[in-house]
């Protein structure tokens, strides 16, 4: 079996520090993901439109009561006046059945029917008022209702949206993780361990490519040496001399 001219362990080495490279990339990826999920978790951009349909339900309920206590008054005074018109055709049957004979009683039931008129003149007067008042909020809640129908509408829309970025992203994570664990698995002990000691103090970047001579992470020219050594590959890469990263070439 002819063997690459880095030999057996370098090639294997070159093979870890690639696995190592993926893992770190996909722990990034999983870091950021999580993040997004966290700053969608603690999103409150719905709570201003929630709060607009609170104050239109509320606006609504007043105008039914308002409604209402028209209608139950409305009621009250259409008996009322179904009283008077009683009594006033009553007072008319005495005035024109010919029983009363006497000028005096006959002018105290004209005057008698006038009131009962009269009364009956200004309910009447009180219940188009109130029909009036009540045709208003009627608009006026058909307005809100439309209105809340359209906030409503648009709440469940935005809240579907951000349900699905969610569940997206915490499928992401889920993901990632498992692949994390699986490129984990593959890592050697001590360098998983190396690698999760630096990777705290490094913020998640311990390994950084080179990249047309320079470093894949801070993009600082390396020096011929490095890069030769970097280029040899194996177990103990070079480290950039800006920002300290461990120089891979894969
Ligand atoms: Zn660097």
């Amino acid at each position: 079996m002819e063997l690459d001219s880095d030999g057996d362990d370098g090639m294997s080495k070159n093979r870890e520090m690639n696995w190592l490279y993926q893992y770190q990339e996909v722990r990034r990826r999983q870091s950021k993901a999580e993040k997004e999920l966290e700053q969608l978790l603690a999103d409150h951009s719905l709570n201003p439109l929630a709060n607009k349909l609170r104050s239109l339900a509320g606006k609504m309920a007043s105008c039914e009561e308002a409604i209402s206590n028209w209608r139950k008054k409305m009621k009250r005074w259409e008996e009322d006046r179904a009283g008077l018109r009683y009594h006033r055709e009553e007072a008319e049957k005495d005035l024109y059945g010919g029983k009363i004979t006497s000028p005096k009683e006959l002018t105290q039931l004209e005057k008698k029917i006038a009131e009962y008129r009269q009364a009956e003149e200004r309910i009447e007067e009180e219940i188009l008022q109130a029909m009036y008042d009540v045709e208003e909020k009627e608009k006026e809640l058909a307005c809100l209702q439309k209105e809340a129908a359209g906030l409503k509408k648009e709440l469940v829309k935005r809240q579907a949206e951000l349900e699905g970025k969610r569940s997206a992203l915490q499928k992401e994570v889920a993901a990632l993780e498992k692949e994390g664990a699986q490129l984990a698995a593959l890592l050697s002990p001590e360098w998983k361990a190396r690698f999760d000691r630096l990777c705290e103090r490094m913020n998640g970047v311990v390994l950084a490519p080179v990249k047309d001579k320079t470093c894949g992470y801070c993009h600082v020219l390396v020096s011929a040496g490095i890069l030769e050594k970097a280029r040899r590959g194996g177990a103990a890469p070079p480290t950039c001399e800006n920002c300290g990263r461990l120089l891979v070439i894969l």
